[in-house]
């Protein structure tokens, strides 16, 4: 059994059994400073003591966020693109650096980076299909829409797609309703709303639309909930 932690904008804490046999955390973009997070980075390193990984989606601020003190503070090791990697591994963290393309050579965890539609400083955006023995998750970043999403659910069948819907520099309701069309998730969570004014957005109505139209479970999570899985 696993389970998805939400700290609010686009980071979340997965927990699951890894391909090894031990429990795995897996931070994703780690903005634990956030306005919304229940959580400081220095009292979650000490709640936690260890994180296996950390994926930074892209490099903008409210992705790459902590990820440098999570890493040095718990020992996880970045899972980012090329480009940022070798950038952060010059500040003295350990990297996984990959590309877009095929799964990442990484024994305990299941990694392939998605294309993402979106701008960054170093490399390109991506999103990422992250999972162990328990579940498989999409953590689409910072995305518009895109038709090879249809690909991330025939190659990959994520359980559980994580979506911005706050619209502005992302997907907002509308097209984040037509990315579980194609992406066919059994749950969805979405995120990177109502962080700051920019991107409001109403979850309940992303909710009722993608509940009533497509039939697929959306959860909620208010920032600090988590969702077991299955
Ligand atoms: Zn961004």
């Amino acid at each position: 059994m696993g389970s998805i932690r939400y700290f609010g904008h686009a980071t979340f804490e997965l927990r699951f059994r890894g391909f090894d046999g031990k429990d795995k955390i897996v931070l994703i973009d780690p903005w634990l400073s956030n306005p919304l997070s229940p959580i400081s980075p220095s009292d979650y390193v000490r709640e936690v003591s260890k994180v296996d990984y950390v994926v930074v989606t892209h490099d903008h601020g409210d992705h790459l966020g902590d990820a440098e003190f999570i890493a040095k503070k718990t020992g996880a090791k970045i899972v980012a693109i090329y480009d940022l990697a070798v950038s952060l591994g010059k500040k003295g963290v350990e990297t996984v650096d990959g590309n877009i393309g095929g799964r990442l050579c990484v024994n305990d965890v299941f990694f392939v980076f998605t294309p993402a539609l979106h701008s960054s400083g170093h490399g390109v955006p991506v999103g990422i299909v992250v999972g162990g023995e328990d579940y498989r998750v999409y953590h689409a970043g910072d995305t518009g829409l895109f038709t090879e999403m249809m690909f991330i659910h025939e190659l990959y069948k994520p359980d559980i797609a994580l979506l911005p819907i706050g619209g502005h520099y992302t997907m907002g309701i509308e097209e984040a309703v037509k990315a579980v069309e194609l992406l066919k998730p059994k749950t969805v969570i979405p995120m990177h709303y109502n962080t700051f004014p920019l991107i409001r957005a109403d979850p309940e109505k992303f909710k009722s639309i993608v509940e009533e139209k497509l039939g697929v479970r959306v959860a909620v999570l208010k920032p600090g909930e988590e969702l077991v899985y299955p």
